[in-house]
């Protein structure tokens, strides 16, 4: 019944759910999340610290599992899962970069080494292993640094290490856990090259989560979270013949009940509270606050009347 689905969705997340319970508190770590992901899509999800990204790639990558919801990656339905296809799943399907740099690297191996371990735990050959290890280092531009050990590598470096090591299975999907969260700028963007690199030459769909706002610049889908929820999305698009121009464009999500969550300048900028007047247009949804009159066609309307029509939800 899902296969149509998963044919173009190579992610699928649909009210998610996970409580976390400590000494008899409990913590609503996603409380409802939805997501869908393209096949070959490169997207970043962001959101403050403690909203539930890592959380989320836990449960995306097999380690963890949700309360409730529905998750489905590559075929896999990852509530259903069994020990034998979760382990499959782990080591072929997905690559993993972890927030914690010591988690993704043998401390004692050298950078082609480290390549090499999850390619003989998958069972390849010698040559196979080393001619692929060799080329990842090479598409990550690390391969003069073959030959040294994690310490001996810069933070840039050791990161996409820790990426030719999440991708030494081709896997379909890499997941990667604040993987600029310890990096400068420019190492930061170096590595977020490389993962689009990963994701046009390999086809491989990658999944970023970071607090950091400043990634809608480096990717074209961005995902906003927000308690547990994705709230917002920004698409770039590069128009027009000069290449130059970046525009940004601003999404609200809409869950399948019709939840939206308003952008929070927006409800602050009218005051909304508790209530708000909806109108239904011809291709769109008006939007004001409660005591304003919602007859006021924006155009017509007396000066500083129609304010309220600038929360208008336009349709995505
Ligand atoms: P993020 O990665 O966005 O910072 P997390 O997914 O780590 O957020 O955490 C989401 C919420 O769940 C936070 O309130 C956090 O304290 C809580 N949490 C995360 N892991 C656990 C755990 N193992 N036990 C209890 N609470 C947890
Ligand atoms: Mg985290």
């Amino acid at each position: 019944m899902t296969t149509a689905v998963i044919d173009r969705t190579q992610i699928l997340c649909e009210g998610l759910v996970r409580i976390y319970k400590r000494k008899g508190v409990e913590v609503v770590a996603l409380q409802g999340l939805d997501l869908h992901v393209g096949s070959g899509e490169l997207v970043a999800i962001v959101g403050a610290s403690g909203s539930g990204k890592s959380t989320l790639l836990n449960i995306l990558s097999g380690l963890d599992s949700p309360s409730a919801g529905r998750a489905l990656v590559a075929g896999h339905d990852l509530l259903a899962m069994r020990r034998a296809e979760r382990r499959q799943y782990r080591l072929r399907t997905c690559g993993f970069v972890w927030q914690r740099s010591t988690d993704n690297l043998v401390p004692y191996l050298s950078a082609v080494e480290n390549v090499d371990l999850p390619q003989r735990l998958a069972g390849r050959g010698r040559v196979e292993r080393r001619e692929r290890s060799e080329g990842l280092l090479e598409q990550l531009h690390i391969e003069d640094t073959a030959d040294r050990r994690p310490s001996q590598m810069s933070g840039g470096q050791q990161q996409r290490l820790a990426i030719a090591v999440a991708m030494a299975n081709e896997p379909q999907v890499l997941f990667c856990d604040e993987p600029t969260g310890e990096l400068d700028t420019a190492e930061s963007h170096e590595v977020y090259g490389a993962l689009q690199r990963m994701n046009e030459t390999n086809g491989t769909t990658v999944v970023v989560v970071t607090h950091d706002p400043t990634v809608t610049a480096e990717v074209r889908r961005t995902v906003a979270i927000r308690d547990g929820r994705t709230a917002s999305e920004t698409l770039r698009r590069t128009p027009g013949v000069d290449g130059e121009h970046i525009v940004a464009e601003e999404f609200a999500v809409l869950d399948r009940a019709g939840r939206l969550q308003l952008p929070a300048d927006f409800v602050s900028a009218l005051g909304l509270r508790q209530r708000v007047r909806l109108e239904l247009a011809d291709d769109h949804i008006q939007i004001w606050p409660e005591e304003a009159q919602p007859l006021a066609v924006p155009d017509v309307a007396p000066a500083g009347r129609h304010r309220g029509g600038l929360a208008g939800v336009e349709e995505a």
